[in-house]
């Protein structure tokens, strides 16, 4: 049985509590909301982040964690998202005003460069390592995808939908794909929040249970994530006093989700 590892498991930050990060083995992991805290000088060992998408609380470590190891690195850091994330962290962050563009400085000793950004597309497979990753388009403020996650020689994969409003594409997913024993979906705010959520386009506890039911399975376990931390209370008790929601779990740093 394959595991992930909740590095990160909120849409803000707080004392204590990380923004999105899933680890998937020493080496790959989806988003970097929270890299460094939670793994320290193994974080150094990371190659591949497949983002999905460019806000902030999901790549928040990226620039450090590319600064931090950069004297032990050997190999590049493999980055990978859409092509509008991958421009936006360029243009924005990587650019040589807020940090340098590690994308044009090679490793001490190498013609590596520090960083190389790999530009992928919704509804394609992906092979890194041991992982088969497929891209899922969800529907957000701005271009996101989620990741079907599959370890080779394992039956069973693990679903992450990444930030989102209300999204026939995620069910059909989980619907058609039996394969799917879990899914981690997002609910960022409370349902007195809706107007909030729907202009930031995240759901709450209300839009979530008109979301599920879409689902035509009983036997998918869903996770949710990306509570907003000073609001987490609300959400907690809003989903459990919904009969579709109250079977749901809501996870935190640290959580072990097996699949
Ligand atoms: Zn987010
Ligand atoms: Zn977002």
């Amino acid at each position: 049985m394959a595991s992930i590892r909740v590095l990160g498991a909120y849409g803000a930050r707080e004392k204590g509590k990380g923004t999105t990060a899933l680890q998937l083995s020493d080496t790959v992991v989806i988003d970097a909301g929270n890299l460094i805290h939670p793994l320290g000088s193994a974080a150094a060992r990371i190659d591949h982040i497949f983002l999905t998408h460019c806000h902030m609380e999901h790549i928040a470590d990226l620039p450090f964690l590319v600064d931090a190891f950069f004297a032990q690195r050997s190999r590049p850091l493999n980055v990978y998202g859409l092509a509008h994330t991958i421009e936006q962290i360029k243009a924005h962050i990587f650019n040589w005003g807020i940090w340098p563009d590690f994308s044009e400085i090679p490793l001490i000793g190498t013609e590596t460069p520090a960083i190389v950004f790999h530009v992928i597309e919704p509804d394609r497979t992906y092979e890194v390592e041991e992982f088969r990753l497929t891209t899922v388009a969800s529907n957000h403020l701005v271009p996101t995808i989620g990741y079907v996650i599959e370890r080779r020689g394992e039956a069973r994969s693990i679903y992450f939908s990444a930030d989102t409003y209300r999204c026939d594409r995620i069910w059909q997913e989980v619907n058609e794909n039996s394969a799917i024993s879990a899914l981690i979906v997002e609910c960022s705010f409370p349902s007195a929040m809706e107007r909030l959520a729907k202009s930031g386009h995240h759901l709450t506890p209300a839009l979530l249970a008109k979301e599920l039911a879409a689902l035509k399975r009983t036997d998918l376990r869903i996770y949710v994530n990306h509570l907003k931390p000073e609001l987490a209370p609300t959400i907690i008790y809003e989903l459990s006093d919904h009969p579709l929601t109250s079977d749901l779990l809501v996870l935190d740093d640290g959580d072990e989700i097996e699949y």
